[in-house]
């Protein structure tokens, strides 16, 4: 049996976090009421441990939630404690921490690196500084340049986290942010597509008329184009959309939250590949209404869409009759002649 990687969430919710960004309601997210202490963090880690002993390959650890680094130092070294003889005994691997970009130092850093943290997961939401402003996250753009910059000195792997469709935001915005996180090459990234939880300022925006989240539509456009500029680097996204454990409990009040985001933006990307290659097959043979294709085996459900939509699509955009479609060991679709 092949042994798997794993990584055993710990959600540390807006812990010691000082600021009030308008997207965030942490405890309701993780839907935690209680801090996290060290027993319990001990407990998680047994129960994964516990639960897929015979198939664990690489273990890693991740605390999530609020902003790491912001929380009392403390606090952080009794988290990071806590994780240490797992380390010691070569049962887990490394530690992953998620934070602001302004509390990261060359303080902090020797910290983490003593503690074998590896990946430092940045929140930086936008590189614009106006969609930051209107967020309230209390920190610029020049923030994220200067951390990353640190991050890598110290030879940390280094996570963006990006959030299309805040207020004040739009598609240029959005790729532009894209295009300036691809510039600092971070070895991860997520895309969440703003969403207006229970109990935020941005639901007061919400109720009030002042904000307009992305429509599921909208978001599935925007961050495809997003998704493609980090590949096309070679950069790992790792995450698109809520996981639905995040909300605990229907806390979303409204905008682009969809379980399956993450594979209906990479579809969309698919078939922006696909279309080149249909159209201009159509181009080359007009009148004769049927194509057929073949489509990479191993990207195949991507290509096709949720419920066949990217097929539709492009049989009615090209008022195709039929369109047919099979698989094989290719990198790129192909018309079959
Ligand atoms: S910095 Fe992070 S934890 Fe703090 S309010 Fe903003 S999103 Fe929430």
């Amino acid at each position: 049996m092949s042994k798997k990687q794993i990584t055993i969430p710990v959600f540390i919710p807006h812990s010691g976090c000082p600021h009030c960004c308008i997207f965030c309601n942490q405890w309701r997210v993780t839907g935690l009421s209680e801090k996290v202490t060290c027993d319990s963090v001990h407990k998680t880690i047994e129960l994964y441990l516990s639960e897929a002993a015979d198939t664990i390959g690489k273990v890693e650890i991740a605390f999530f939630g609020g902003s790491f680094t912001a929380i009392p130092h403390v606090e952080q070294i009794e988290y990071l404690k806590s994780v240490k003889p797992y380390i010691e005994k070569g049962v887990i691997e490394s530690v992953r921490i998620s934070t602001r970009p302004d509390y990261i130092n060359r303080n902090i850093l020797d910290v983490l690196k003593s503690y074998h943290v590896k990946t430092v997961e940045l929140g930086v939401q936008s590189f614009s500084d106006r969609v930051l402003t209107a967020s309230g996250r209390g920190h610029t753009s020049a923030h994220v340049i200067d951390a990353v910059s640190l991050l890598k000195e110290y030879g940390f792997r280094v996570g963006i986290q990006l959030m299309p469709g805040l207020p004040t935001d739009d598609y240029e915005t959005s790729i532009q942010s894209a295009a300036e996180a691809v510039e600092l090459f971070p070895d991860d990234v997520r895309i969440y597509p703003a969403v207006v939880l229970k109990d935020t300022e941005m639901e007061v925006l919400y109720n009030e008329k002042k904000f307009v989240p992305l429509t599921i539509e909208e978001a599935v456009d925007r961050c495809s184009i997003m998704y493609g500029m980090f590949i096309a680097k070679g950069i790992n996204v790792i995450r698109m959309g809520l996981h639905p454990m995040d909300l605990s409990g229907g806390t979303v009040v409204a905008g682009p939250y969809h379980e399956a985001l993450g594979f209906l933006i990479k579809s969309r990307y698919r078939r922006g590949i696909l279309e080149k290659v249909v159209k201009d097959a159509a181009a080359s043979n007009p009148g004769s209404g049927i194509l057929s294709i073949i489509l990479p085996d191993k990207m195949k459900e991507e290509y096709i869409g949720m419920k066949r939509e990217n097929i539709f699509y492009l049989k009615d955009k090209y008022k195709l009759l039929k369109l047919n479609y099979t698989y094989g060991n290719i990198d790129e679709p192909q018309i079959l002649d």
